[in-house]
C-alpha cells in the first residue's frame, strides 16, 4: 500500500520550508490534547508530526490537519519538549502549498528568497514597462486620471489578471481536492455530503470563525476578519467596479465610492500595521518565527495601501504629476503582490483554509452516514434474531 512507503528524505525536505523540530518529540500527545480545534477525526498536530517523523509522505499530503490549525500557539507553550508544534504546522502549510502547486513556483519561492523577490521584481518591472510604454496623454494643468490611464484599458488588464490568477489558483485547488478527497477521502461520489456541507464553506469563508475558536482568542479573530474584509472589499471595488471606482469626479464625503474606499483602506492599514508590529515585537507565540513569506504578505499590502492613500490625496489636491506617478507606483506594487502572492504564496491560505474545513466536514459527514447505516444494519440484524413473542 502507498501509505506504508517510508521516504527517508521527507523530514529533511520539510525542514527546508521552516522550523520543524520533531527529534525531541516523544509522541506524548499533549499538543493534540490541548488544541481547541483538534478532534477525533483530525487529531493534530501530533499526527502530522508523527507522519513526518516516519517519512510517510503520502498520508501527510492527503491529510488536511495543518490547514485546520489556526496557530494560536497553545500546543507550543504546552509541549514538554519545546518542539514548537504550532510552528511545525505553519511549516507544513508552506510545504503543502508547494505540493498543490503544479507549476513548481511555490516551492522555488519558499525555498529561495531570490526566487520570491525576483518573481515580484520581474512582474513589477513588466508593469512599469507597460505603463511607461502605453499610458495615455498626461494632462498637466489639472488631474485627468482617465486620460492618463483609460479606465476600460485598465479594466481589461484587470480581467486578464483575474482569469490568469483564477486558472492557477483553481488548478492548485483541484490538486488539493484530488490529494485530500480522492486519494485521502471519499472521492467525488457522496454528492449529498458535498451539498450538505456547503453551508460550512460559506460560513468559514465569510467569517474565518476558527480564528476565534483557536485558543478562544476572539480579539485575534476580529483583527483577521477586519483585514480580510478590507482586502476583499478593495479587491471587489477594483476588479469588479473599476469603472465606478477610478473616476475623475470629486465626490462628497458621504458618496459610497468614498466611504467604501475609506473603510476598506482603514481596515487594510490597521490590519497590516498590527501584523507587522506583532512580528517585530515577537510577543505572541505565533510571531516567534517569521519566514520571508510572513513579512512579504503584510509589507506588500501596506505599501499598496499607502500608495493608494497617497494617490487619493494627490488627486483630491489637484496635483497631476504626483497623481500619475503615484498611480504607476501603486500598480507596480499591487500587481506583483496579486500575481505572485495570491496563487503561489501565503495569500493562498485564504483559499485553502476554508476549503480544508469544508473537505473535513464532508469527510465527517460521510463517516456519520456510514456509522448510521452500520448501526441500522446491526439493529435490523439483531432485530431479525429477536424471539417472536406469542400470546
Ligand atoms: S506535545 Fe510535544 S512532545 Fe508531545 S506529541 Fe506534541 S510535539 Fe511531541
Ligand atoms: S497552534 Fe493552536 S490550533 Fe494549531 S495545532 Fe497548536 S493548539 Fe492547535
Amino acid at each position: 500500500m502507498m501509505e506504508s512507503i517510508v521516504d527517508p528524505t521527507l523530514l529533511a525536505e520539510i525542514r527546508r520550508y521552516g522550523h520543524f523540530d520533531v527529534d525531541a518529540c516523544f509522541n506524548c500527545g499533549s499538543c493534540a490534547a490541548v488544541c481547541a480545534l483538534s478532534k477525533d477525526s483530525a487529531l493534530f498536530p501530533r499526527r502530522s508530526m508523527r507522519f513526518a517523523q516516519l517519512g510517510l509522505r503520502e498520508p501527510l499530503k492527503r491529510n488536511l490537519d495543518s490547514w485546520l490549525c489556526y496557530y494560536c500557539g497553545d500546543c507550543s507553550t504546552t509541549c514538554p519538549r519545546q518542539t514548537e508544534p504550532g510552528e511545525s504546522m505553519m511549516t507544513l502549510r508552506r510545504w503543502l502549498t508547494a505540493q498543490y502547486d503544479w507549476t513548481g513556483l511555490s516551492r522555488r519561492m519558499y525555498l529561495s528568497p531570490g526566487w520570491e523577490l525576483g518573481a515580484l521584481a520581474a512582474v513589477g518591472g513588466l508593469v512599469a514597462w507597460l505603463i511607461s510604454s502605453f499610458h495615455g496623454p498626461m494632462v498637466l494643468d489639472h488631474v485627468e486620471m482617465n486620460t492618463f490611464a483609460p479606465v476600460w484599458t485598465v479594466h481589461t488588464f484587470d480581467m486578464i489578471l483575474v482569469v490568469v490568477l483564477s486558472f492557477f489558483l483553481l488548478s492548485n485547488v483541484a490538486r488539493m481536492w484530488w490529494f485530500t478527497m480522492v486519494q485521502g477521502g471519499p472521492g467525488w461520489r457522496p454528492l449529498g455530503a458535498y451539498a450538505a456541507e456547503l453551508k460550512t464553506l460559506i460560513l468559514h469563508s465569510a467569517t474565518q470563525l476558527r480564528f476565534g475558536e483557536c485558543g478562544k482568542d476572539y480579539g485575534r479573530w476580529i483583527k483577521h476578519w477586519v483585514l480580510a474584509t478590507g482586502y476583499v472589499t478593495m479587491f471587489t471595488l477594483i476588479v469588479g467596479f473599476l469603472w465606478w471606482f477610478q473616476t475623475d469626479n470629486i465626490y462628497p464625503l458621504h458618496h459610497p465610492q468614498r466611504w467604501l474606499g475609506y473603510l476598506a483602506t482603514a481596515a487594510l492599514l490597521y490590519g497590516t500595521v498590527e501584523i507587522l508590529v506583532g512580528r517585530l515585537r515577537k510577543g505572541e507565540q505565533l510571531h516567534k518565527f517569521s519566514d520571508l513569506s510572513d513579512w512579504l504578505f503584510p509589507i506588500l499590502l501596506l505599501l499598496t495601501t499607502v500608495t493608494g492613500i497617497s494617490l487619493h490625496i494627490f488627486r483630491y489636491a489637484g496635483w497631476p504629476q504626483g497623481t500619475y506617478a503615484m498611480y504607476a507606483i501603486h500598480l507596480v506594487v499591487a500587481v506583483p503582490m496579486l500575481a505572485v502572492e495570491v496563487p503561489f504564496g501565503k495569500w493562498a491560505h485564504l483559499t485553502y483554509r476554508p476549503l480544508a474545513i469544508y473537505f473535513q466536514a464532508v469527510k465527517d459527514n460521510v463517516l456519520r452516514r456510514q456509522l448510521r447505516e452500520d448501526a441500522a444494519g446491526a439493529g435490523a440484524e439483531s432485530g431479525s434474531r429477536q424471539p417472536v413473542q406469542v400470546g
